[in-house]
C-alpha cells in the first residue's frame, strides 16, 4: 500500500500542536523551487511560508534580482511550526520530507534553491536524513551549483543563505546578491 505522505507528516506532534499546516506559496508551475526550514509564528498563524521577518527579507531580496512569486514556488522542509521555533528533529524531517518529495515530483523544478543549512543538507544527502549531519554547511557551499539526480529528477541545486541569517548579518547581503546572479543566469540558461 502506498504511504499517505501527507498523513505521515500530520501524525507528528508538531502538526497536532500547530495552528496551520504550511504547504507552500507561489507558482506551482515555476521552474524554480525555494526550500526553507520550517514555519515560524507568523507562518503558522497565516498558513503561508515566509510571511514573517524572514519572508519580508526574502521578498525584498527576490525583488532586487527581478524575481517575484510568479517565478518561483516556496516551501519548507517541515510543514508545521516546531515549538519555540526550535530546530527540526531528525524524526520530524523523516516524517515531513516525503511530502516535500511529492511536491517536487509534481512540480518537477529545474532549479532548487535550498535556504540555509537544513534544506541544503537534506538535498546534499540526497534525502537521506541519516547522512545530513556529515554534509558541508551553507557557509562552504552557498552559490555552488550542484547538478544532481534527486528522486529520478535532474535538478540544479543552488544552496543560498537563509534570509533570516541575512537580517542579522549585513555582510551576507553581498554574498546573497552574488549567489542570486548565479540563480538568474541559470534561469536564463534553462529558458534557451
Ligand atoms: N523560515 C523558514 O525557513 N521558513 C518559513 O516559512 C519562515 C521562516
Amino acid at each position: 500500500m502506498e504511504v499517505d505522505v501527507i498523513q505521515l507528516a500530520k501524525d507528528t506532534e508538531i502538526c497536532r500542536n500547530c495552528i496551520n499546516v504550511v504547504v507552500g506559496k507561489g507558482n506551482e508551475k515555476a521552474e524554480i523551487l525555494f526550500v526553507g526550514e520550517s514555519p515560524g509564528r507568523n507562518e503558522d498563524e497565516q498558513g503561508l511560508p515566509f510571511v514573517g521577518a524572514a519572508g519580508k527579507n526574502l521578498d525584498k531580496l527576490l525583488q532586487e534580482v527581478g524575481l517575484s512569486l510568479n517565478d518561483i514556488y516556496v516551501t519548507n522542509i517541515l510543514k508545521c511550526r516546531p515549538p519555540e521555533n526550535r530546530a527540526p528533529l531528525p524524526d520530524e524531517i523523516r516524517a515531513h520530507t516525503p511530502w516535500l518529495v511529492k511536491q517536487i515530483k509534481e512540480m518537477k523544478p529545474k532549479i532548487v534553491c535550498s535556504l540555509g543549512n537544513y534544506a541544503t543538507k537534506f538535498f546534499l544527502a540526497n534525502g537521506e536524513v541519516d547522512k545530513m549531519e556529515e554534509q558541508p554547511g551553507i557557509t562552504k557551499v552557498h552559490g555552488k551549483i550542484k547538478i544532481m539526480n534527486f528522486e529520478g529528477l535532474q535538478i540544479k541545486l543552488i544552496p543560498l543563505f537563509h534570509p533570516a541569517a541575512i537580517i542579522y548579518n549585513r555582510a551576507l547581503v553581498t554574498e546573497w546578491e552574488k549567489d542570486m546572479e548565479i540563480v538568474k543566469n541559470e534561469i536564463k540558461i534553462n529558458n534557451h
